[in-house]
């Protein structure tokens, strides 16, 4: 028995797979980067190791990409990403928390984690 069975039956799991995998990403990023600043001291001719994983993610390569090229605080952007998956949890995902209409799903493919329509989103940037 599912308890979400009754809920409206939206489906963004294609969007909660984005936002985990970029939440991995992100955290893979913020890992690498503590410990090439605690390992600073034989960081030279270290590239043997340099992991190859993003070479080896073909799937939905370009979606990543251009959703990490907005991307400008990591830190920032995974509360974002957490908040997003929280509001998968309680079914509010896909609404805009200014006006309450639903996110176009266009707009949830080129960032997963907005919580604004574009609307709202622009007039909260100005
Ligand atoms: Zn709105």
């Amino acid at each position: 028995m599912k308890l979400m069975a009754s809920k409206k039956k939206r489906d963004y799991q294609p969007f909660e797979d984005m936002l985990r995998g970029l939440r991995k990403r992100l955290q893979g990023d913020v890992q690498s980067m503590s410990d090439a600043a605690l390992h600073g001291g034989d960081a030279d001719g270290d590239l043997s190791h340099v992991p190859t994983h993003l070479a080896d993610q073909g799937t939905d390569a370009f979606d990543q990409e251009f959703t990490l090229s907005l991307v400008e605080n990591d830190e920032e952007t995974l509360q974002q990403i957490d908040a997003a998956l929280e509001r998968l949890r309680t079914g509010q995902y896909g609404d805009c928390l200014e006006c309450g209409k639903l996110i176009p799903k266009q707009r949830l493919s080129a960032i997963p984690f907005t919580a604004y329509c574009v609307t709202c989103a622009s007039k909260l940037q100005s």
